[in-house]
């Protein structure tokens, strides 16, 4: 039985020096934990196909299916900072392109399977515990609505993998809309290659921002485009309370997905310092920085782009900074129209941001739970002058009261009546984030008992965010003090 994959690569069609020809390692034992079935139909696979055993070799990078392209992309990439001219695919590979359902096209990549030439001293492996984390949270993305990377499957490799102790290895099959970042552009930039570059960004144009094509400058047009695309996803973060945790150049995305989930996490108790991160000990990446480093980030792309952006180099860099001054317009404007939805207000007035502000500071100072504190204003909707509920999150609730009263007053101001407040404002505030907590109860239940059963139940409960689903209440709750993980690792 052969699994047919309706390949139509293009990234593999631009010159040798974008990527390494490399095949993923075979596997002792490839054993499939997880199909993303409606992911599969979307891309034009076939789900049963993909899980017999022929679909999962490939899954697990045992074996190749036809017409893929099997490569390593290079890049480069600043880490917390600090330029690294290589880096590259070092335990991912692009098996190739398809055009979905939607007519978009989709890279489909394995991650975790096996050493190529860009792994330095990494052993291109991947542990169950890292794969199934990014499997969780950013299928929880997708179904908040949030630009991410998908996972179309978790395959086990039956080989253990060197971390901390031996951990069973596994395969991600991830899905993106293109795998191209911020330091794709850096990998061509910092040799000079100003061929590279355009051939680069013009790749890009075709397959990301074909509106640019006719616009009067196109490379200024695709600056502009990426920037505007990066800034709404970072205010989307900010809205649901999601730490990055790597915001490195090489983890920034050029289609303005959220891409490479290592140590994330969503925040509990509300602090804009929170830091998940064990390797982020300066809090470069904490979840208030996030934006302030988004435009750093972008600051990056631009640099490698000034020569394309005017034959003059004070032009080119006159042109850059005009764009990255877009990114504080379009942020702040998707950051406080998503806000203000969020705390039930549909027309805008002066004085809203500092009600936000308000509240925010009152969340931090009363370590009011994130998600649950929305979530119950939108229950408090219909009737807000009974927020018992919502300032029970609070430490202090008394430091909770004046901040309801306003809300109360603006309120009455709003043309909406409370049932279409309700309606709208539970739309746009979850119920079911992926909680750290039960990340990683499901991670040690596969990882130390192989059983999978609390995965598939995570995973259905997010599915849907925004439904109540009362039988599953229990996984909307905050830790308790003693489940409360306050650390979350790479595990590469
Ligand atoms: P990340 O922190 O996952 O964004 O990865 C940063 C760089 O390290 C990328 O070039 C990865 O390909 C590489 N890398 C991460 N883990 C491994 C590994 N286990 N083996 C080889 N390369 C790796
Ligand atoms: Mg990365």
């Amino acid at each position: 039985m052969t699994v047919h994959f309706p390949f139509d690569n293009s990234y593999a069609a631009l010159p040798d020096s974008f990527f390494a020809r490399v095949a993923p390692t075979p596997v002792a034992a490839p054993r499939l934990v997880k199909l993303n079935r409606p992911l599969a139909i979307q891309l034009g696979l076939d789900p049963d196909l993909l899980e017999s055993t022929a679909g999962a070799e490939i899954l697990a990078g045992t074996r190749l299916p036809d017409g893929a392209a099997s490569i390593a992309m290079a890049y480069a990439g600043h880490q917390f900072g600090q330029f690294v001219p290589q880096l590259g695919d070092g335990r991912a590979i692009l098996l190739g392109e398809v055009i979905d359902r939607d007519g978009q096209r989709r890279d489909i990549q394995l991650k975790g399977s096996g050493p190529t030439p860009y792994s330095r001293r990494g052993d291109g492996r991947a542990a169950l515990g890292p794969v199934l984390r990014e499997y969780i949270v950013s299928e929880a993305m997708a179904a908040l609505g949030i630009p991410t990377t998908r996972s179309l499957a978790a395959a086990l490799t039956g080989e253990r993998v060197a971390r901390d102790g031996m951990l069973p290895g596994a395969v991600l099959t991830r899905v993106a809309s293109s795998h191209i970042r911020v330091g794709t552009f850096q990998y061509f930039a910092a040799r000079r290659d100003d061929d590279g570059v355009r051939r680069l960004a013009d790749h890009v144009i075709a397959r990301h921002y074909p509106d640019a094509t006719t616009a009067e400058n196109p490379y200024l047009a695709l600056l502009e485009s990426v920037i505007a695309r990066q800034a709404s996803l970072i205010a989307r973060w900010m809205q649901v309370g999601f730490i990055h945790g790597v915001m490195n150049t090489d983890n920034c995305s050029i289609a303005g997905e959220t891409i490479d989930y290592g140590p994330c996490a969503f925040m509990d108790a509300f602090d804009p310092k929170t830091v998940f991160s064990s390797i982020d000990q300066m809090g470069r990446y904490a979840y208030g920085n996030q934006p302030a480093i988004g435009l750093w980030n972008l600051t990056r792309l631009a640099e490698c782009l000034i020569p394309l952006l005017a034959d003059d180099q004070d032009r080119g860099i006159a042109a850059a900074e005009a764009a990255l001054g877009g990114f504080a317009e379009t942020f702040n404007a998707a950051y406080q129209a998503g806000f203000t939805a969020k705390i039930g207000l549909a027309t805008g007035r002066a004085d809203d941001l500092a009600l936000l502000q308000d509240l925010l500071v009152a969340m931090t100072q009363g370590q009011a739970d994130f998600t649950l504190t929305f979530r119950r204003l939108s229950d408090a909707a219909i009737d807000p002058s009974d927020l018992g509920a919502v300032r029970a999150l609070f430490a202090d609730p008394a430091g909770f009261d004046d901040w309801g009263a306003r809300w109360q007053q603006r309120l009455a101001a709003q043309p909406q009546d409370g049932a279409a407040r309700q309606a709208a404002m539970r739309a746009v505030n979850p119920a079911f984030i992926p909680r750290n907590h039960r990340v990683e109860a499901v991670i040690d239940a596969a990882v130390n008992r192989e059983d999978f059963a609390p995965f598939g139940q995570l995973l259905a409960v997010l599915a849907r965010p925004f439904e109540d689903q009362p039988e599953f209440a229990r996984y909307a709750d905050p830790p308790q003090p003693h489940e409360r993980v306050t650390e979350t690792f790479c595990g590469t």
